[in-house]
């Protein structure tokens, strides 16, 4: 059983408890800030395990950053990809992803997130791109 101020990770005993702290997240090219965190660190100076406060929104908030940060990554290189394969934002929803016709916008954009079986879909098209002509939603 751990104390209270024992780390979860490595057992050690002093942890510091932090409040409104920003971090720096990242996802490949693509970065935020998340301001506002709390949480508890470990003091072990090759550990600094953090676990952040899931009773002030902390966690969620840290969490749903996270979402939209690779949200915005993909639908940056769903853009430069739809790009390198020739296709309009139509043709993309007709060819590859299907969906309402504002599907890929809002992919590109960031708004809602590239699915990922979607995504997967997009990356092989990226290093294969001579498969898209194996692909038509009509079929
Ligand atoms: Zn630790």
């Amino acid at each position: 059983m751990l104390s209270k101020d024992q780390c979860v990770a490595c057992g050690h005993k002093g942890t510091v408890t932090f409040t409104n702290r920003s971090f720096a997240i990242a996802h490949k090219y693509v970065t935020a800030d998340v301001h506002g965190i709390s949480g508890v660190e470990c003091s072990h100076p090759e550990c600094k395990e953090i676990v952040f406060n899931p009773d002030d929104g902390s966690a969620v908030r840290y969490s749903e950053s996270l979402d939209r940060l690779i949200a915005r990554y993909r639908g940056h290189e769903m853009r430069r990809i739809r790009g390198k394969l020739g296709l309009t934002q139509k043709q993309m929803v007709e060819r590859v992803c299907g969906g309402g016709h504002n599907a890929v916008s809002r992919y590109e954009k960031g708004e809602i997130c590239v699915p990922t079986p979607l995504w997967v879909l997009i990356v092989l098209l990226d290093k294969k791109p001579e498969l898209l002509a194996e692909l038509s939603m009509k079929i």
